[in-house]
């Protein structure tokens, strides 16, 4: 409980749905650099099934198996820094479909991964001064 309160606090994160476990951050390789992996699962009861619409009712739409994603976090520090965020995923029984938990901080750090490309883009600019 600690580590999720204290994990969203330095990432910014507020939503609910999004939990941390203990020893969720990791230092690896990728790449030949070394990076941080912070791991986090997104998981909730759906009111409605997110493809056909209808209302989650007596367990018409249940937990079917889980996806990560990869998010660039854009912390400073001596790594680059990701969140591998384990998404939930269901299954609709009334429409045979699946769909992924979502989440609005996902979409937002997509953002600032852009941000933080176009700083890198500007960075290499830099470096070539205009004559
Ligand atoms: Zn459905």
């Amino acid at each position: 409980m600690h580590t999720t309160h204290d994990i969203k606090n330095l990432l910014d994160i507020q939503d609910p749905n999004i939990t941390f476990s203990d020893a969720c951050v990791e230092i690896k390789q990728d790449r030949g650099k070394v990076c941080k992996f912070i791991s986090a699962t997104l998981t909730y009861t759906p009111t409605h099934c997110a493809v056909c619409g209808m209302k989650n009712e007596h367990f018409s739409v249940i937990k079917n198996g889980t996806q990560t994603s990869r998010i660039t976090l854009p912390l400073t520090g001596m790594h680059r820094t990701f969140l591998l965020l384990k998404k939930q995923r269901f299954f609709c029984k009334r429409c045979s479909c699946t769909f992924v938990a979502r989440s609005s901080i996902v979409d937002r750090h997509c953002f600032i991964s852009n941000q933080t490309k176009a700083r890198v883009t500007m960075k290499a600019t830099e470096r070539n001064p205009s004559r």
